[in-house]
């Protein structure tokens, strides 16, 4: 590609608002362009790195043996509304109408349509299982999109769902989407773990994240220094103290908090409150009572205090009433997890948890009043560690350490979850019908682009790894205007295209300053500069990685770069 016929708008200076290095690389050299808060448009070399991704995604998914199809971005309200999400999805759905008044939403995730095609078109096990994705465009109108395309409000995802007659299969095709997420992510060279998600509430044997370690990221994982063991601490009780924000959180002490006695109080609190939620768990005690545990961003008479744990214990008439009411409250500002299979929480842990989160701790401060009932029958003990730094890991092999990650991709054991919602049966050997067990698989296609950057970047620009870089090579002659330079930087060019390597010609008349820096900048992995001893068939290689530079003749060089 002639760079006088492509559009690479570099920038010289950093761009204001932006935080993290990603985000200005990618606009400083000129992959990416805002069109406003969270949405973005992909230029010429941002399309071709997105396509690469897309390439080593499919190339994976279709060896775990899953089929690529490709679903509606805008989705019936009735379907929403069938499996419930419509009530407890929250803001972050966008929603809209059509001329005849009718309601849409733009897809933030596809299990709905995907449940209703597949429950429509497969009726028997001797058709499972069935593992299908997509690449495409996701819609979520996020409370704060910001890093650029680390959190955008329309971003790029790759979802895959499977399913199954029995568990057995389920957990089969989970082990495999496990392996090919991580050959994806290590393929594009990515320094990442995979972690057990909600470890600290669930055991979460059902769910992993991929983070890609970053200082930038938003999740916290507590890893072994010896074993694979890694886990998000989101729910872990140990947060607070880790934080640090405990001298924060003792602000709260000035705060009168009210004794929470419905959701719908809860709700209103946290509204007044002007709370952002970051996560919020519901745990069923039993029909009467749910626990709430909310971590979130509170503002508070103009305080502002971060990462607060707070837990409510509230009084419910039945499962399908929480459902409904944690919808159109709690669930409409913020997201929220309901944890309907944890049949019973033991009266121990409930004042475990309470007491971790939000109770008494060292210092004996109170967040917030808490009165569980003791009524509640023993039954589960949830998984609840309380990890510190330093801490023996739970296999046993070695310490924890924390460390901040960026997830880029979320594999879920979903269950029954959809199926049963929106009646997707299938008739087994003995012609009963069953809901099938499902699974879900993501990846952000666009969020990895970013989290790339993040890993390889220096102080002159972007450092592709050579598994998604947009072009292999740079070629520059430095003074296009000269004869013998044009001639020969023109022939290898078409040398190197013809050996099957994608080549960007700095063609432009630019001072040879401008060219370089914007090599730099758009980091591809091979600069060659046709000088000054072009006459002699002599050119300069620099290596983008180390900075090595080497004199070589055009001969060597097709050799040295195929
Ligand atoms: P996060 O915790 O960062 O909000 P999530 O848990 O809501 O992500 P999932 O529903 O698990 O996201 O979606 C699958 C993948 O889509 C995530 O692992 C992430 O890589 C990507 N993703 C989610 N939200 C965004 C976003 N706003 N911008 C870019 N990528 C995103
Ligand atoms: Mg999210
Ligand atoms: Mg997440
Ligand atoms: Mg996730």
């Amino acid at each position: 590609m002639k760079q006088s016929m492509t559009l690479i708008p570099t920038l010289r200076e950093t761009p204001s608002d932006t935080e993290v290095k990603s985000h200005q690389l990618l606009l400083r050299a000129g992959y990416i362009r805002q069109n406003t808060s969270g949405i973005y448009s992909f230029l010429p070399l941002g399309k071709k790195v997105l396509k690469k991704v897309e390439e080593i995604v499919r190339e994976e998914m279709d060896n775990a043996g899953a089929v690529e199809l490709l679903m509606p971005a805008m989705q019936a309200a009735e379907l929403w509304k069938e499996s419930g999400r419509w009530y407890s999805y929250g803001p972050e759905l966008m929603r809209l109408k059509d001329r005849h008044d009718r309601e849409f939403a733009l897809g933030a995730t596809h299990e709905e349509v995907i449940t209703t095609l597949v429950r429509d078109e497969v009726k028997s096990y001797k058709k499972l299982p069935l593992s299908l994705y997509q690449i495409q465009t996701k819609f979520r109108d996020e409370l704060r999109p910001r890093f650029g395309l680390l959190r955008g409000r329309e971003f790029l995802m790759k979802d895959a769902y499977s399913f199954h007659a029995n568990q057995e299969s389920l957990d089969e095709t989970y082990n495999k989407m496990f392996t090919a997420y991580s050959n994806i992510f290590t393929r594009l060279g990515l320094n990442f773990r995979a972690v057990i998600a909600d470890s600290g509430a669930m055991g979460g044997k059902d769910t992993h994240e991929f983070m890609v370690l970053s200082e930038i990221g938003e999740d916290t994982i507590a890893y072994s220094t010896e074993s694979t063991y890694a886990a998000n601490v989101e729910m872990a009780p140990c947060l607070v103290a880790y934080e640090k924000k405990a001298e924060k959180a003792l602000e709260l002490e000035k705060v009168e908090t009210p004794n929470q006695k419905t959701i719908g109080e809860v709700a209103d609190f946290l509204n007044k409150e002007k709370t952002d939620i970051i996560k919020s768990i519901v745990f069923k005690v039993d029909e009467k009572y749910i626990l709430v545990l909310i971590r979130g961003d509170h503002e508070i008479n103009d305080i502002k205090i971060k990462n607060l744990y707070q837990a409510s214990v509230v009084e419910i008439a039945t499962p399908e009433e929480v459902q409904k009411v944690i919808g159109c409250s709690i669930g409409s500002i913020g997201p929220i997890a309901l944890y309907d299979k944890v049949e019973v929480v033991a009266d121990s842990a409930v004042e475990f948890m309470v007491n971790a989160v939000c109770g008494a701790n060292e210092e004996g401060h109170h967040y917030q009043n808490v009165s569980p009932s003791r009524d509640f029958e023993v039954a589960q003990y949830a998984d609840l560690r309380f990890i510190e730094e330093g801490d023996l890991s739970p296999d046993g092999k070695g310490i924890i350490k924390f460390a901040k990650g960026i997830e880029v991709g979320h594999i879920f054991k979903l269950g029954t979850r959809y199926s049963e919602a929106m009646g997707a049966t299938f008739l087994d050997e003995n012609g009963r019908a069953k809901p099938m067990i499902m699974g879900c698989y993501g990846i952000g296609v666009s969020r990895v682009l970013a989290a790339v950057v993040e890993q390889y970047h220096d102080e002159n620009g972007i450092v592709w790894p050579n598994a998604i870089t947009p072009y292999d090579v740079h070629v520059i002659p430095v003074n296009i205007k000269n004869d013998a330079q044009a001639a020969l930087a023109e022939k290898i060019y078409n040398n190197l295209k013809n050996a099957r390597l994608d080549v960007l010609f700095d063609d432009r008349q630019e001072r040879p300053g401008v060219k370089f820096a914007d090599a730099d900048l758009i980091g591809l992995p091979v600069r060659v500069t046709v000088g000054k001893r072009a006459d002699e068939g002599i050119v300069e290689v620099k290596w983008r990685d180390s900075g090595e530079l080497e004199e070589i003749s055009v001969e060597e060089l097709i050799q040295t770069l195929q």
